[in-house]
């Protein structure tokens, strides 16, 4: 039994648990994968504020991690399938195991979106990634497409003409969602050249990726692009598969939570990426993590209260 359960050991969750554990709660972190989330496998955090260098993501999260380790934290590495939040004493399902909690903390993050155009899913891993930090290294001296115009499809790829000898980005617009300071350096740089208002119809290949099918917007032309790799950084899903409509989310499955990132049930938060916000940086998920876990601290000091009455 658990004071809070936290689910997910992104910035967010390693934040929350190193409140909620060094404000002395018994503190369980659910995760699935390598503790870290998503900023583990940037290359590089440059507006993480403290390190005027930048810092590398997994290194960072690195650190979360063993400062949670240091309060108490503990680490239960397994999957979440199912939530029960019908008792006061809320139940998190596992693959393994059923946990029980007073208070549960979601921060499960997000995951990069599909595209969804044939030759996405048959070329995964045969030259189609979602993550440059990881499968970068594979293409040197290759020619890549990035797609995408946010910070992720800009800033990534940035970090892939360490590696390929042409970076071709291809937006379907003509204006950007990333930084325009991100948008200047990747226009400065001689190894990237953009290909915009271009929709990509279909990523071709045989047995690994040779290109991408295009389909310019304005001119209705359809073209073909050479390329041996096809980066796809075109936004995020919610992490929210473990959800059966216990809690209450936007359309696109973004929880929705209250200015003290309180859910529709009681006890239960959202921190991070997985909440319906306006912004998904460190930055914000730890802001989120430590708000999260000093409201769970309230809640629990009120159900004792209660109980004890
Ligand atoms: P994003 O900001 O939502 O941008 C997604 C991009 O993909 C948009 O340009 C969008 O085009 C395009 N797109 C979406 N669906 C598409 C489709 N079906 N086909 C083609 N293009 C499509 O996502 P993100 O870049 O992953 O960033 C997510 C969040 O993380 C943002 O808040 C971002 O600021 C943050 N982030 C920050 C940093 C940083 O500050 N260093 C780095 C990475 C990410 P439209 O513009 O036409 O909609």
């Amino acid at each position: 039994m658990y004071d809070v359960i936290i689910i997910g050991a992104g910035p967010a969750g390693l934040t929350a648990g190193i409140y909620a554990a060094r404000g002395g709660l018994k503190v369980g972190i659910v995760e699935f994968a390598m503790p870290g989330g998503q900023a583990a496998s940037t290359e590089n955090i440059e507006n993480y504020p403290g390190f005027a260098e930048g810092i590398n993501g997994y290194d960072l999260m690195n650190s979360f991690h063993k400062q949670a380790l240091t309060f108490g934290v503990e680490f239960i590495f397994e999957e979440v399938q199912k939530l029960d939040f019908r008792e006061s004493v809320k139940k998190i399902q596992t693959n393994s195991q059923v946990l029980e909690a007073n208070a549960i903390i979601i921060a499960a993050g997000s995951k990069p979106r599909l595209l969804g155009v044939p030759g996405e899913i048959v070329f995964r891993g045969r030259g189609v990634s979602y993550c440059a930090t990881c499968d970068g290294a594979f293409f040197k001296g290759k020619t890549v497409i990035v797609i995408g115009g946010g910070n992720a499809a800009i800033e990534e790829g940035l970090y892939l003409t360490k590696f390929a000898t042409e970076v071709i980005i291809v937006h379907r617009r003509s204006s950007f969602r990333a930084s325009q300071i991100a948008v200047n350096r990747a226009k400065d740089n001689p190894k990237i050249r953009f290909e915009l208002n271009a929709v990509v119809e279909e990523i071709l290949g045989q047995g690994k990726v040779e290109g991408v099918r295009i389909h310019e917007v304005h001119s209705g032309e359809i073209r073909e692009i050479q390329a041996d790799g096809v980066f796809i950084y075109i936004g995020t899903d919610p992490n929210a598969q473990f959800i059966h409509g216990e809690i209450k989310t936007d359309d696109l499955g973004y929880i929705l939570t209250d200015n003290h990132l309180k859910t529709n049930i009681a006890g239960v938060y959202a921190a991070g990426d997985i909440r319906n916000t306006p912004l998904r940086q460190v930055a914000t998920a730890v802001g989120d993590g430590a708000l999260a876990a000093v409201e769970v601290e309230k809640y629990l000091s009120e159900l004792n209260t209660l109980s004890s009455s």
